[in-house]
């Protein structure tokens, strides 16, 4: 019976040992890093802010980052497509041109 006491007593005390030993692991670790990492909202990476860029998206006044990467490939991408758009319109226009 005694044992029985002292099994229940010490099952929290054990759990509430190790809850506190992970919190302040945790703590320790959130503390270290000196450079705030927010997620690329394009390729979800981590890049520290300064290599971001803050963008306000929709209507819903919510910011997104975007890294330079996806930027420049957006930016690629949207050159590819114009210049696609543009060569379809030469080739729609230059017959009734002649
Ligand atoms: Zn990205």
């Amino acid at each position: 019976m005694i044992f029985f006491i002292i099994w229940i007593i010490c099952i929290p005390l054990v759990i509430w040992i190790v809850l506190q030993i992970v919190s302040k692991r945790r703590a320790a670790g959130e503390a270290e890093p000196g450079v705030q990492l927010e997620e690329c909202a394009i390729c979800h990476e981590e890049f520290p802010m300064e290599a971001l860029l803050e963008k306000e998206v929709g209507g819903y006044s919510r910011v997104y980052c975007f890294c330079g990467d996806c930027i420049e490939q957006l930016h690629l991408e949207y050159q590819a497509k114009v210049e696609h758009r543009d060569e379809e319109n030469k080739t729609i226009s230059e017959p009734a041109n002649l």
